[in-house]
């Protein structure tokens, strides 16, 4: 009764209403720590002429976790092409988070990329590759149209002023421990190298697991509405990561864009049992077809297209 009393009351209503209400950021934030990446101007992040984040389009960066092979990479980007996206992701470098999973497995990094680089030439699909290492970055910039920080490197300072020196579009992905805060503060840190083509990842936190390994980390789709009121710069999600669980990755897929976010990362390998790295993530090429055509209508519905 008090409650419901208290809230008749017209001010008390009018002091609900909080003029920043995006969680752990504060105005002071927004003027004095974060004030590129929340700067009101409009975002349009060019990659290529047909390769546009903006406003109106939601971008399928797809691929295999891993450049595993030349025949893998070749399969994945071949069957891509098909559907009509139009921007790969492997990885020749990567980060893994135990390291013993996989005996088999080892990063494939300069043979990788030479695959990377020919695949490239040959379908005329855009390149998204992470970058782990400093040492890297030469190679990785002669073939990558868009370089990827994954979350394990969110914070890595002096990675991420060497990649936004080089000019390139870069993918900041969000630790998974990591805050807004922490996430933004990282990316005011790229944009004051002078570089603006810079594209936030939500990929999933820590949380109270729901179905132990199945669901490693939880997607915050709360933090990309969070950034797309906050920030004006592109938001892309990765269903992928965050699930590590195939079948739930359409679902989150559409949550994301019902969000709207300005693209999508999503894993796919055409025998995805046979991925040395977590198989339980990839769609198969069917899967991923499905998933393909209803995000259209979802997007559609949005006023979104899916590129
Ligand atoms: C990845 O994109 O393959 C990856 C390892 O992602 P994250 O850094 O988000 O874990
Ligand atoms: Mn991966």
């Amino acid at each position: 009764m008090y409650g419901v009393n208290k809230l008749k009351n017209k001010n008390y209503v009018k002091n609900l209403s909080n003029k920043n209400p995006t969680k752990d950021i504060s105005l002071d934030d927004i003027k004095y720590k974060i004030p590129q990446i929340t700067s009101k101007k409009k975002f349009i992040v060019k990659v290529n002429k047909d390769i546009v984040f903006s406003q109106k389009n939601v971008p399928i960066i797809a691929g295999p976790n891993g450049v595993e092979s030349r025949k893998l990479i070749f399969k994945v980007a071949q069957f891509l092409k098909k559907k009509g996206i139009k921007i790969l992701r492997g990885h020749a470098f990567k980060p893994l988070t135990f390291p013993y999973r996989s005996k088999k497995y080892l990063e494939t990094k300069f043979n990788g990329m030479d695959w990377l680089d020919e695949v490239k030439r040959y379908t005329k699909l855009a390149v998204v590759t992470e970058v782990t290492e400093i040492k890297y970055l030469d190679r990785i910039c002669q073939t990558a149209d868009i370089l990827q920080i994954g979350s394990r490197n969110m914070a890595n300072l002096e990675l991420l002023k060497e990649c936004a020196n080089t000019n390139k579009t870069i993918i900041l992905k969000r630790h998974y421990g990591a805050s807004l805060r922490d996430m933004l503060g990282a990316a005011e840190h790229i944009l004051l190298e002078g570089n603006n083509k810079l594209i936030l990842c939500e990929r999933g936190i820590t949380a109270p697991h729901t179905h132990k390994e199945t669901s490693r980390f939880l997607l915050d789709i709360q933090a990309i509405v969070a950034m797309k009121e906050l920030i004006k710069y592109p938001v892309i999600s990765d269903p992928s990561h965050a699930s590590f669980w195939a079948p739930w990755v359409p679902s989150l897929a559409f949550a994301s864009i019902a969000a709207n976010c300005d693209g999508l990362i999503i894993e796919t390998h055409p025998n995805p049992k046979e991925s040395l790295v977590d198989p339980l993530q990839p769609l198969n090429f069917k899967q991923f077809s499905n998933l393909l055509i209803n995000c259209k209508k979802i997007a559609k519905v949005f006023n979104k297209k899916i590129i």
